[in-house]
């Protein structure tokens, strides 16, 4: 049994490429490029997500700072 290795991009996934330099090659290519700037959108787009979740928690804390600020400079400031 001989071994041998399978070049296989996510950008095209049905297709082999034969040796190892014709698949880093196809890095260049626009379709893997294409590929790549979908995946960094979708990244991208998570990290946002996951980013205006914690400012709206944070924002919640520093609501509730606030008050208590307020409340604390009202009782002693009467
Ligand atoms: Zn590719």
């Amino acid at each position: 049994m001989q071994l041998s290795h399978v070049y296989i991009c996510k950008c095209n996934p049905n297709f082999n490429y034969k040796t190892k330099s014709s698949f880093v090659n196809h890095f260049r290519s626009k379709r893997h490029i294409t590929h790549q700037q979908n995946v960094d959108k979708v990244s991208d787009r998570l990290k946002i997500q996951k980013l205006e979740k914690e400012i709206k928690i944070l924002n919640s804390e520093v609501k509730i700072w606030k008050e208590k600020y307020f409340e604390l400079d009202q009782n002693l400031n009467p």
